[in-house]
């Protein structure tokens, strides 16, 4: 299935409107070790390879090629995700995240989640986050939630992506998965449901804790 591009502006204006996270909740995440980075997957929104390949300034079969995986479904539907491995490619020598303000959506809402209810899209906070419990933070990352509804994310996207979303994956076997195909790899969903792990391992896939004091929000 072929899915509307999100705009590139459209993610320019979202990334002006909500900087995600700051030294707060840097501290919060120290505290809670990456939790939820543990056998995750980083996936893009669509065209998101685009806008991020633009602000790299570099080709999008560059991106893909150093950066991105694809997770190619049933009904034909590409999905971009962030290389599928121990550490997300984009962390840098110091363990910071190389994206800079222009950061996935998902790495950046979290722990805004999407869900759909009733055939529609709906945004919560993930209560499971150490970030949710802290009330100025919690109405911080809400703020992310009407900024999202106007992304228009394709819910025919999203239900392949819960597909896989919440589940834990083996690092080591994707990796050895990965060897006999090209650098920018196509997984099938199939052949990813049958690297999931039982439980959540310790190591990360973002240590992007790092990161110099910006301007305090809340
Ligand atoms: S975003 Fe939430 S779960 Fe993830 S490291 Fe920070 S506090 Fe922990
Ligand atoms: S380093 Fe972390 S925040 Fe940056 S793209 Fe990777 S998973 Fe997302």
């Amino acid at each position: 299935m072929i899915l509307k591009k999100i705009p590139m502006q459209t993610y320019e204006n979202f990334h002006k409107m909500f900087s995600g996270s700051n030294q707060n909740t840097f501290n919060i995440c120290r505290e809670c070790g990456g939790a939820c980075e543990h056998n995750k997957i980083g996936t893009l929104l669509p065209g998101e390879e685009e806008y991020m390949a633009e602000k790299m300034g570099i080709s999008v079969s560059d991106l893909k090629i150093r950066y991105l995986d694809m997770l190619k479904m049933d009904d034909g539907t590409q999905i971009q995700v962030l290389k599928l491995g121990r550490l997300c490619p984009f962390l840098n020598e110091d363990e910071v995240c190389k994206c800079g303000d222009f950061k996935p959506i998902f790495c950046k809402i979290y722990p805004v989640i999407l869900t759909i209810e009733n055939e529609k899209i709906n945004y919560i906070i993930d209560d499971w986050c150490n970030l949710s419990k802290k009330e100025a933070c919690r109405l911080y990352f809400e703020t992310a939630i009407p900024l999202l509804s106007n992304l228009a994310i394709p819910i025919e996207w999203l239900r392949h992506v819960i597909s896989y979303d919440n589940l834990c994956f083996d690092y080591d076997e994707l990796e050895k998965c990965r060897r006999g195909k090209n650098k920018y790899a196509i997984f099938s969903l199939d052949e990813l449901l049958s690297l999931q792990k039982a439980e959540l391992e310790t190591s990360r896939l973002c240590i992007d804790f790092g990161q110099k004091a910006e301007e305090l929000i809340f």
